[in-house]
């Protein structure tokens, strides 16, 4: 085995969530030219040629189909992405049932498959709105993978409470969506640092573009790198690494002067950097490949993880 192939790899992929569209924005010319800036980033020949997840709610869809039908075919991937408001419903999709929420999802899958010609299988709701509902209905609707939840994000406003949940790809639980089970959907956290907390404390420091500078940034992906690799070696040897970075096409990505523009193309530099650093192969990725990796080193479970009582404290006191 060459030495190339002996190397751990570790993927990145940058999830752009598409909502120029939205009443707050409602500049789908903005949105047009952030996508295709982003992708000029992306495909910039100095560096590898990277792939993204463009998660699209329906109405921007409708408007610039011809955008996501183009970046699909040059390789990148196109999910579907929510934020029900748009679309007659309230905002938040964790605070409905099972029949009201698979209808809002179905929606938007319809809206997609008439736009792209096929469905939808990668989701993320809007504010990682869910509950314990959304990852069984995702895999009814045909859905096998996305970025549902935010660990540790904390916002019962927008109904989104993600606690400890894994940081990780992981299959999630049939009812509960913050332990991991046997729901037949690879969910795929963005890259955060649980101990760096924003917003008063409620949501962790993300790699969001658009949250803070390269330099954070930098501390957030070393932090992530040394952390997956210390749980390759003494946990789980099939431990699928990867980064994934997130911004939204409401900023001018066209503009080369635009400070976020400058910050994508940082993060980039970085990954590569610290690729070298910590002697990884960076495999660049959509969030379907993370996911296809996922699956073909993890079976799923024919059952959700059974629970143990901890009963190490009561060895004191029970006879
Ligand atoms: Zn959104």
């Amino acid at each position: 085995m060459s030495k190339i192939q002996s190397k751990r790899r570790i993927f990145f992929n940058l999830q752009v969530d598409c909502e120029a569209s939205q009443r707050s924005i409602d500049n789908v010319e903005l949105g047009k030219r952030a996508v295709e800036g982003i992708h000029e980033v992306l495909a910039d020949a100095s560096r590898l040629a990277y792939k993204a997840t463009y998660v699209v709610i329906p109405k921007d869809l409708q408007a610039y189909g011809e955008v996501y039908r183009m970046l699909e075919q040059k390789g990148h991937e196109i999910g579907l992405h929510l934020h029900p408001k748009e679309d007659g419903w309230e905002e938040f999709l964790g605070i409905y049932g099972y029949e009201e929420q698979k209808e809002i999802i179905d929606y938007g899958k319809i809206i997609y498959e008439d736009t792209l010609g096929h469905s939808p299988t990668c989701f993320t709701p809007g504010y990682f709105s869910a509950n314990d509902y959304t990852f069984p209905i995702l895999e009814e609707l045909g859905f096998t993978h996305g970025s549902v939840s935010l660990p540790t994000r904390d916002l019962p406003q927008c109904a989104c409470i993600w606690g400890s949940s894994p940081l990780y790809a992981h299959y999630p639980h049939r009812f509960n969506r913050s332990l991991q089970g046997n729901v037949n959907f690879v969910n795929i956290p963005i890259t955060c640092d649980t101990a760096s907390r924003m917003w008063g404390g409620a949501t962790p420091l993300d790699l969001r573009v658009e949250l803070v500078d390269a330099k954070n940034h930098y501390y957030t992906i070393e932090k992530s790198i040394k952390h997956q690799l210390k749980l390759a070696e003494e946990q789980e040897k099939d431990h699928v690494c990867y980064i994934k970075a997130l911004t939204h096409n409401i900023f001018d990505y066209s503009d080369k002067k635009n400070f976020r523009r400058q910050t994508l193309a940082s993060i980039l530099d970085i990954v590569q950097d610290l690729a070298d650093r910590y002697d990884l192969e960076l495999v660049p990725a959509t969030t379907r490949d993370i996911a296809e990796v996922f699956r073909s080193t993890h079976a799923l479970p024919e059952k959700s993880t059974e629970l143990e009582l901890d009963q190490r404290g009561r060895k004191g006191w029970s006879k």
